[in-house]
């Protein structure tokens, strides 16, 4: 994209352009002195859609109608409600409808999943993980290991990037994953880095996993509603997300689990059961032993969050009606912009911002250094109308997401930051 502008009029012209653009205005944008705010943090907290409190209202309205009945008689049946969620979500992340189910939260799903798919013995105990993962995911790492009885600073083997990089190369992920080969149990990574934003090349890695002997799972916190994924065709043997980040949930909203269909028949694997993992058809029988559905739904514990849901689907019906690959298609040029309108900042200060995402592994969200500055530009960008995310000392994360941002929030967003610095 070498022919982009930084002008008001051009960023004007792209989202005149852009398909998507009407979609921004079914979003409620923060306000800032009677001006939408500039928001950078749809992979930290979505925006909330407008339609969402009438899809709460819709459950209130028949909880209220029906009390207990509404389990039956809801327009949505509250008995059944996660299964609405499926098709959808399994879409979205390139799944089977079998292998997707929506529940509980993202750390819990990872622990359900690990007492399934983290089964360390003598030989085999070793977890790969990124260095310095989002801290939720090493302590449910870490745990997990401690869990089992063994040593973590023996058994985590962590990939960062080195010295004097940022990004972690994939020739040192498949070297650790050589070096490991006897040894490695699991390979458990975030799709995306959520500090540096960089995507790893998901099907590489989970063959060079299962070559050795491995099992291989994926948190896609910043994957999923970002990404095109295709979670099935890798081959990849668990997955977890949450939703509140690109999918627009709301905060703390449900998240997602995904189990490859080559396991579900696997009933001798070992997992903590609940009513909802139960068969549906005799789960009411309330027999003595469980006997588990043959599909992702066999990790259910719980009987389903009716108004988290409800959040969700005002968020995911937009997600079915749209598509990842138009959100993809506008996502790219989108995150250019806003590479194309740094450059331009630097030519005017000396280069002082550096962009650590890597230009051919990203998706929305570019991580810039922001050199000579400290906290203080964060809060002046707050100030003057923009929300990024900051995370010490000097990295400013920016998202622009395609479904309810625009060219004009770049160009906004260059302006003041060229003023600032
Ligand atoms: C956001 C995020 C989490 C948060 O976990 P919750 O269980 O939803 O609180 C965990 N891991 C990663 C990689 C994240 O980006």
């Amino acid at each position: 994209m070498t022919n982009f502008l930084n002008t008001l009029e051009f960023a004007k012209q792209l989202d005149n352009q852009d398909p998507l653009h009407s979609y921004r205005n079914k979003f409620y944008i923060p306000q800032h002195e009677g001006q939408d705010m500039v928001y950078f943090t749809g992979n930290s907290l979505g925006l909330q859609p407008k339609t969402t409190k009438d899809y709460l209202q819709q459950e209130l309205n028949d909880w209220a109608a029906y009390g207990v009945e509404g389990h039956f008689l809801a327009k949505n049946p509250w008995m059944s409600y996660h299964e609405i969620l499926t098709d959808k979500t399994a879409k979205i992340v390139g799944a089977l409808p079998s292998e997707v189910v929506v529940m509980n939260q993202l750390t819990v799903n990872l622990h359900l999943l690990m007492v399934s798919f983290y089964r360390p013995s003598k030989q085999r105990y070793k977890i790969l993980c990124e260095a310095k993962a989002f801290p939720s995911d090493q302590y449910a790492l870490q745990s997990q290991v401690k869990f089992h009885g063994y040593n973590i600073d023996e058994a985590l083997i962590e990939i960062a990037p080195r010295e004097g990089e940022y990004e972690v190369r994939h020739e040192d992920i498949f070297k650790a994953i050589e070096d490991n080969k006897d040894s490695l149990a699991l390979i458990m990574i975030g799709g995306v880095n959520y500090f540096s934003g960089q995507v790893f090349d998901m099907k590489a890695i989970v063959e060079a996993g299962h070559k050795v002997g491995a099992i291989v799972g994926f948190d896609l916190a910043h994957g999923a509603g970002n990404l095109k994924l295709q979670l099935h065709d890798w081959n990849v043997d668990f997955a977890a997300w949450c939703s509140y980040k690109y999918l627009n949930g709301g905060p703390g909203c449900v998240a997602g689990a995904f189990v490859h269909e080559k396991h579900h028949k696997n009933t001798d694997m070992p997992l903590f059961a609940g009513w909802w993992g139960h068969d549906k058809a005799t789960r009411f029988k309330m027999d003595r032993e469980f006997v588990p559905i043959q599909s992702v739904e066999r990790w259910q514990l719980s009987n389903a969050p009716i108004l988290s849901m409800a959040a969700y689907k005002a968020s995911l019906d937009m997600f079915d009606e749209v598509g990842m690959d138009k959100l993809n298609e506008k996502s790219k040029v989108l995150t250019a912009y806003l590479e194309f309108i740094v450059g331009e900042i630097n030519k005017q200060k000396n280069n002082c911002l550096e962009i650590i995402t890597p230009k051919e592994n990203r998706g929305c969200q570019i991580s810039i250094v922001a050199h000579g500055q400290g906290k203080a530009l964060y809060n002046k960008l707050i100030e003057n109308g923009v929300i990024p995310d900051w995370r010490e000392p000097n990295v400013i994360r920016c998202a622009p997401v395609p479904m309810y941002n625009s060219f004009e929030d770049i160009y906004r967003f260059g302006e003041i930051l060229l003023k600032l610095l």
